[in-house]
Order: structure tokens, then C-alpha cells, then sequence
């Protein structure tokens, strides 16, 4: 990967010491605390041995442009963007890299409405950030922050509230439980006792290393697998290191893909609730066919958590979320939550009173295929407008990228908003039918873009 530094919508991304040093994280913080204007702002990190150093940078930032540090510490994103909201704040600042690699760290910016900052803000924020043009209060403006340790304990009343709570409990559910050793560690094993389950955990210490690679796909499950198997527990729950993200293992020891959550929560809160789902337009089709299931109507996004939230607010759906395993339960907050859905998935399975596997069966079979390939930065929109004039003569959508939709499968190429990549992302009936695909786009981009 190279030493770049990716600013998006999603936010800012770098290697440590390399592209992403102290001085460049002052000037963000700067620049945030310019665009939300004097007032609080909620700080909390993931584990990353990084993180420490990104919070000093940042605070100083923040705190020279004249607003007033809360302090979550360790916390998963969704609980930083929950009391930024709740604590009305003028904004939030998450410290984590989420599925990137540990040698990266980032920061992501959450609105007052606990959201992240949308386009919009995002270019007014980089505007400034390009023109220093900071406010800079003189030393009589500083303001002394706090400490606030309550935010966990806040987060976890939140979703207590959301579901219920009693019938999970009566299920004394036997669960595995791996953080990556990443911020989930500090709320998902803690909710999991809560919920009167028999807990195990796998990598739950904050000591600011990765024992896996964060992405909780299948192949970074083997662990996880084992374990569930070795203890002949009910499920195995996966996050990434800053928790927004989910993904599950049923009780044979299977990594089912983190396509699978959204699919499992949308097929269950639309059985209690008729309405609609909003995604983007990566996701699997099985989420088409779970919303035509329950007579619902589904809604595509472009890719990236914001798009989504926006979408879901304006439609006021009963579910959202994406097929990287982060779902949104509008009754808690609109922001993917890898928490609350875990509580979620809990639940349909005691009110069905079946096993994991059950339920899983219940969802439509497709296979999907993700890659990504590396492209210099100044060729990547260049080279997603050639592949337009490849595929000319068949349906296209171009929302994010282009994405071709065929009979029963489709191919979705689009640039990272977090990486310096293109993604390549394909699905089939068959999976055979979807490597080929995803195969086939690989070879293309290869080939446009050298
Ligand atoms: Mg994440």
C-alpha cells in the first residue's frame, strides 16, 4: 500500500509518521474546530498504539481554535458519533482507521447530529484546512475540557432500551465474542453479560495491537471459527477495530460473510415492521428479495456511511445499512453500529426460537466477489470513465462508479474513499459465475489503467 494520505467524505487517512504526522493532525483539528465554531466536541479513539499521539495532536488543535475537548477515550465509532448527539455537542472527532491496517490511523468527522459531515461540510472543512484559515483564540479564550467516563455506560443504556431485553436472557445464549482487540473490547463482551449470555472472548485486550487483520471477513475468522466450535456455543460475533462493523459465525464454526448481517437484521425488523431499507449500491441482491419478501421498498445509495444515514433519515426506514457488515438501527442513532446489531441479531434468534444456521437458511444464496487492485491516484477517475465505454451496450448505473447490471448478477467498479484502490466487486448465482465476473473486471482495470 502506498505511504498516501486519502482525504474523502469518509475522512482522513494516512500512515503514521509518514504521511500522517502530528503537525498535519494539528492543522485538521484545526480546521474542525473552525468549521463547527467555538463549543464542545467529543474526542474518542480505537486501540491503535497511534492513538495517543493522533488525540494529543488533535486536542491541540481543537482546543487552540477555542473549543472545549470531551474526552471519550476508548470507544467504538458509534458510541463517539451517539454522544456527540446526545452530550450536544457541536461536533465529534473519531480517532481510528478502522479496516485499515494498524500502521494506519485516521480521523473521521461527526456532525452535531452524530452523523458524519456530509459532502458539503466536507469540502467547506477542506477548504479551510487548505487556506489555514483557522480561528485562534488568544490564551484568555482557551478552554479547560473533561474527562466524561460515562459514555460506554451510555451507549450500552441505549441499546438495552432498543430491545428486548428479557427474552434474550431467558435464552442464557452461549457467545463468542472478537474485538480485534479493538474498541469493541470496551462495550460488545459487557453488553453480551447484560444480555445474560454466556460469554467468550477472543482478542479483547486494549493493548494497542491486532492479533488479525481488522476486516472481520472470513478469512481473518479462523480463530473466531474454532473457538465457537471448540465450545459448542450458539454464535460468534465478529467487529473491526472501531466496532461500527459486524460480522457473524454460526454455531458450526462458519464464517457466513459479513454480506449476511444486514441481510439477517433487515429479514427480521421487517417481519415486525413493514417499510424501507436503505443500502448502498454494493450490497448483495439478497437484500432486494428480503425487502420484496415483506412487500417493503428498497432504496441504493452511493457507497460510504454518510450517503446511506442521509437516505435513511429523509425515507425514515426501519433498517439501512451496508454489505460490509455495518448496519443502522434508526430507533438508536443513524450510524452504523456493530453493537446494537449484535443485540439485534440476539434477539430474532430467541423471538424465532431458532438457531443461527435456521435463520441463516432463510436468506436467498448469491455470491459475491470483492476485490480491489492499486491505481495511481491521478488514473483512477480517468480509468473509470474508459470502463463506462466498455460496457456501453448494457445497463449501467452511474450513482458511484459504474456499476453493470446484467440478469440474476451485476459488477460494481468504483474508487476507495479510504484506500488509494479501485474496487472491484461482482455477483452471481453461482460462485463460479461471480469470480469470473469479478475476475474479468480485475483484468480490464488492469488493463485501462497501466
Ligand atoms: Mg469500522
Amino acid at each position: 500500500m502506498k505511504e498516501e494520505l486519502m482525504m474523502s467524505v469518509s475522512g482522513v487517512r494516512g500512515i503514521v509518521g509518514k504521511s500522517l504526522t502530528p503537525s498535519l493532525l494539528i492543522r485538521l483539528a484545526q480546521a474542525f474546530g473552525t468549521l463547527v465554531g467555538p463549543g464542545t466536541v467529543v474526542v474518542g479513539r480505537d486501540t491503535r498504539l497511534s492513538g495517543e499521539m493522533v488525540k494529543h495532536a488533535v486536542f491541540s488543535g481543537l482546543i487552540s481554535s477555542g473549543c472545549e475537548v470531551i474526552d471519550i477515550e476508548i470507544c467504538p465509532t458509534p458510541t463517539i458519533q451517539l454522544m456527540a448527539k446526545e452530550l450536544k455537542a457541536k461536533g465529534g472527532l473519531a480517532i481510528t482507521a478502522s479496516h485499515n491496517p494498524i500502521e494506519w490511523n485516521a480521523l473521521k468527522f461527526i456532525s452535531s447530529t452524530g452523523m458524519f459531515l456530509n459532502e458539503k461540510q466536507a469540502k467547506k472543512l477542506f477548504k479551510i484546512f487548505n487556506e489555514n484559515s483557522f480561528r485562534q483564540v488568544s490564551w484568555d479564550g482557551l478552554k479547560v475540557g473533561m474527562t466524561y467516563p460515562l459514555a460506554v455506560r451510555a451507549h450500552l443504556k441505549k441499546i438495552m432500551d432498543f430491545l428486548d431485553v428479557e427474552k434474550i436472557r431467558k435464552k442464557s445464549f452461549k457467545v463468542v465474542v472478537d474485538c480485534c482487540n479493538g474498541a469493541g473490547s470496551v462495550i460488545s463482551p459487557a453488553l453480551l453479560r447484560e444480555l445474560g449470555c454466556f460469554v467468550v472472548e477472543v482478542n479483547t485486550n486494549t493493548d494497542g495491537f491486532f492479533p488479525r487483520p481488522p476486516e472481520p471477513i472470513p478469512q481473518n475468522l479462523g480463530v473466531l471459527c474454532s473457538v465457537v466450535k471448540a465450545t459448542g456455543s450458539d454464535i460468534g460475533f465478529a467487529h473491526d477495530s472501531d466496532a461500527d462493523r459486524l460480522s457473524i459465525v454460526s454455531e458450526k464454526g462458519i464464517a457466513v460473510g459479513e454480506e449476511m448481517t444486514l441481510e439477517l437484521a433487515a429479514d427480521y425488523v421487517l417481519s415486525k415492521k413493514k417499510g424501507i431499507v436503505v443500502t448502498n449500491l454494493s450490497t448483495s441482491m439478497a437484500i432486494d428479495d428480503i425487502v420484496k419478501r415483506h412487500s417493503g421498498r428498497l432504496i441504493r445509495t452511493k457507497v460510504g456511511e454518510i450517503n446511506v444515514t442521509t437516505q435513511a433519515k429523509k425515507y425514515k426506514a426501519v433498517i439501512a445499512g451496508e454489505g460490509n457488515g455495518g448496519v443502522i438501527n434508526p430507533r438508536i442513532h443513524y450510524g452504523r453500529d456493530g453493537i446494537a446489531t449484535l443485540g439485534l441479531i440476539l434477539e430474532y434468534m430467541a423471538s424465532e426460537n431458532k438457531s443461527i444456521s435456521q435463520l441463516i437458511s432463510r436468506i436467498p444464496v448469491y455470491h459475491i466477489e470483492k476485490k480491489k487492485i492499486q491505481v495511481a491516484r491521478e488514473n483512477i477517475a480517468p480509468t473509470i470513465e474508459n470502463i463506462k465505454n466498455e460496457y456501453k451496450d448494457k445497463k449501467i448505473d452511474c450513482t458511484d462508479g459504474i456499476k453493470i447490471l446484467m440478469d440474476h448478477a451485476w459488477i460494481h467498479f468504483r474508487a476507495s474513499g479510504t484506500e488509494p484502490v479501485i474496487r472491484v466487486i461482482a455477483e452471481a448465482k453461482t460462485k463460479s459465475q461471480a469470480e469470473k465476473l469479478c475476475n474479468d473486471g480485475m483484468k480490464l482495470v488492469k488493463k485501462i489503467s497501466q
